[in-house]
């Protein structure tokens, strides 16, 4: 019989099933291999196998993609990536635009992608945006550019800046992921909503992630506004920089400015 709690437990049961499906599907899982069959008796004229080809739903970790726990180095991790063709950004790039800065970094700044600037030059944050961070690192922080890495979740520009789709973050993160894990950093500041979120995988908006701390495998995260919103809105500078004022407590360097 259907009584109204097992109704609820059922309502419930749906919803947990659609949140898990719909987790799979950001993680790129795009089918799931059908249940085994039982053994049954041969039919007389066996029917065509009409079954979705079986996917691979082993647990990934993104640390260990295959190829990429081979790069040993940031020069081989970029020389694995090559001359990209794995997303549709491809053929509107003209740079890809792997990452600069020292390759031992106790701190890395992940924004979202290169813009039209980065593009051209190949370098994240060389724009006004980047104008913008450069001084937040170099006065505000007082460490050199060279000091910190400075990376992208997506390595290639979208046309017109649109921001990065699903298909374009699944081939293009884990290289991310790779870079952090060759650098080692002891703290990641994720520049604004789309890198905050797609790290953390939330979509928990901006202006209640940042300021505090989050783990992202082991490193702790500090998500902020990113350089390019706070050109728009410069009275958020003072936030930033109590979220900045908070990773320099961490590093253990002292604080200077204003
Ligand atoms: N904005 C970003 O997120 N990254 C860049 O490299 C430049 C602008």
């Amino acid at each position: 019989m259907v009584t109204p709690a097992s109704q609820g437990a059922l309502a419930e049961l749906a919803l947990a099933l659609r949140a898990h499906v719909e987790y799979q599907r950001e993680l790129g899982v795009t089918g799931y291999p059908p249940a085994p069959v039982p053994a049954a008796p041969a039919p007389a004229a066996p029917a065509p196998d009409r079954r979705a080809a079986p996917v691979d739903l082993a647990p990934r970790d993104l640390f260990t993609a295959p190829g990429l726990a081979a790069t040993g180095s940031l020069e081989g991790l970029r020389g694995h990536i090559g001359d990209c063709q794995r997303c549709k950004l491809a053929p509107h790039r003209t740079h890809i635009v792997f990452g600069v800065g020292n390759a031992n970094a106790r701190l890395v700044f992940v924004g979202e992608a290169p813009g039209r600037d980065e593009d051209r030059q190949g370098e994240p944050f060389v724009g006004r945006a980047g104008q913008l961070l450069t001084e937040i690192i170099t006065r505000g922080m007082r460490l050199r550019r060279e000091d910190v890495y400075i990376a992208n979740v997506i390595k290639c520009r979208p046309p017109e800046n649109r921001n990065p789709e699903p298909d374009e973050v699944a081939s293009c993160e884990p290289f991310l992921l790779r870079q952090l894990e060759l650098i080692g950093p002891e703290v990641i500041v994720a520049l604004g909503k789309f890198a905050a979120q797609t790290l953390l995988r939330t979509k928990t908006p901006i202006t209640q992630l940042r300021g505090r701390w989050y783990d992202y495998h082991g490193i702790r995260l500090m998500p902020t506004f990113h350089p390019a919103y706070l050109l728009r809105n410069p009275g958020d500078k003072r936030l930033v920089w109590e979220d900045i004022q908070q990773v320099m407590r961490e590093l253990g360097i002292g604080a200077s400015r204003s």
